[in-house]
């Protein structure tokens, strides 16, 4: 089995790895980290739990490691994009973890709270900025950051950013950066639109691919609860109850339902809290730690909010309303099964949400086992689901699908993007991820230990490379 040594990385990234307890990296780490390191452009398609933080900040800290170059005032020299302020956190602080032994500078940069302590941090130069596009863009015109020494550009969940209305921002900021950087783009789904973009910012790119959607939907245990609307509230209070539930994030459509079901668990005796993208920064940030430590025991969001949250230990993820694009699903219920661990994921199921399962069920390729024995059943909501009947769902038109069984997406609208030898295969770790036969000239180059020797940019003597942490 690949080891990270193996991969060739810097020994202070091995030894934090070591204290992380990280024994072997994730199929996505063991494929990318590889090319990343030789200077590939790399399209990863892979979700959050498949380890794809470290896949694309280790290589990015082993140049780190082995370059005493620092960044220029107010430069960066390198960037990650990721969509929600929430993302942002936890990318950052993986960089914090993976780095601890490296003296460098970072940033990390959102919107919804004061730009001064952001502002501050870049006046010297950033050696890795993690950012949300908007506040990015804020700051950018008022000069406060400059983005001509980039050398290498992450654009993390590029699906959510074409989501949530982000792609003319991203091609905005990857207009102003130098051509020869490095590239990597990661999605867990490949829309069209997304597939555009790859091909706008990716040049000649490896292809690596994980392909968690029905792998990570066979680690877990779900089933479906066929209930009235009325009794929802019931069935989750006397689920919650049970002992063998130590950790729940429960699911809501809207924002407002996910207010009115912490309320009502808080009136039931059960603690909890909802995150969702009406509440502050430090709110959402109260609630997450609240319900990491354990003080809380079920977390209530919606999906904008919950994508990406990097919580370990998660016994149980409840649908207590079935989501509308069977995608989110997916998503969802891996939220209970980080890193190879396995959870258990319960949907409610109401008349109205008898369509949004069929789809589910069709794009994770598998019927989601029923729970009829529960004490709220609503038989008329199970017939009407095994009669086909029922409207079928609105798909917003955006909407991309996973990748599962044989379906591939349609070229990443690439010809060049290379299938990487196991892409795929529920379960399979990918033998040696060294891809033979890639062509691609060293244009880009500056991968491996080396120093990037055609790299003028960013050289900034001054930089002190302390490294800022927290
Ligand atoms: P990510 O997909 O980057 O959100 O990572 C999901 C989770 O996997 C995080 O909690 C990481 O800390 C953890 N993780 C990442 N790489 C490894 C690894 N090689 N071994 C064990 N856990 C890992």
């Amino acid at each position: 089995m690949t080891s990270f040594k193996d991969l060739g990385l810097a020994e202070p990234l091995i030894f934090a790895l070591e204290a992380e307890g990280y024994t072997n990296p994730t199929p996505i780490q063991e494929q990318a980290i590889p090319q990343l390191l030789e200077g590939h452009d790399v399209l990863g398609i892979a979700q959050t739990g498949t380890g794809k933080t470290a896949a694309f900040a280790l290589p990015i800290l082993h140049r780190i490691a082995g370059d005493k170059r620092r960044a220029a005032p107010r430069t960066v020299r390198h960037l990650i994009l990721t969509p929600t302020r929430e993302l942002a956190v936890q990318i950052n602080d993986g960089f914090a973890t993976y780095g601890r032994n490296l003296r460098f500078r970072r940033a990390c940069v959102f919107g919804g709270v004061g730009q001064g302590p952001q502002v501050r941090a870049l006046n010297g130069g950033v050696d890795v900025m993690v950012a949300t596009p908007g506040r990015l863009i804020d700051l950018m015109d008022q000069g406060f950051v400059n983005l001509s020494a980039v050398e290498s550009l992450v654009l993390d969940e590029a699906d959510r950013m074409l989501d949530m209305g982000f792609i003319h921002p991203v091609r905005k900021i990857a207009a102003l950066l130098p051509s020869g950087r490095q590239t990597l783009l990661f999605s867990a789904t490949m829309p069209k639109a997304v597939a555009d973009l790859a091909s706008f910012l990716l040049r000649d790119p490896v292809r690596v691919e994980v392909t968690p959607v029905s792998s990570t939907a066979e680690r877990i245990a779900q089933k479906v609860l066929f209930v009235s609307r009325e009794d929802k509230r019931n069935l989750l209070r006397d689920l919650l109850r049970g002992k063998d539930v130590e950790r729940a994030i429960v699911f809501t459509r809207t924002k407002h339902g996910a207010n009115r079901v912490a309320e009502q668990l808080a009136k039931d005796g059960i603690p909890a809290d909802a995150i969702h993208g009406n509440k502050s920064q430090n709110a959402r940030q109260r609630a997450l730690d609240a319900f990491r430590s354990g003080e809380v025991r079920a977390l209530v969001a919606t999906d904008i909010a919950a994508r990406g949250i990097d919580i370990d230990n998660v016994t149980h993820v409840v649908n207590f309303e079935l989501p509308n694009e069977p995608e989110s699903y997916v998503h969802r219920i891996g939220r209970t099964a980080r890193a190879g661990a396995e959870g258990i994921a319960v949907s409610f199921c109401d008349a109205e949400e008898v369509a949004y399962l069929r789809q589910i069920e069709k794009t994770i390729q598998q019927p989601v086992p029923q729970d009829i024995e529960h004490g709220y059943h609503a038989e008329p909501v199970a017939r009407l689901f095994a009669s086909g009947k029922g409207s079928p769902p609105k798909r917003k038109p955006s909407g991309g699908r996973p990748f599962v069984g044989g379906s591939r997406p349609q070229g990443a609208g690439n010809g060049a993007a290379r299938p990487q030898g196991a892409a795929g295969a529920g379960g399979n770790r990918p033998k040696g991820a060294g891809g033979g036969g890639l062509q691609r000239s060293a244009a880009a180059g500056n991968g491996g230990g080396g120093n990037g020797g055609q790299r003028r940019h960013g050289a900034g003597p001054g930089g002190h490379g302390h490294s800022k942490r927290g």
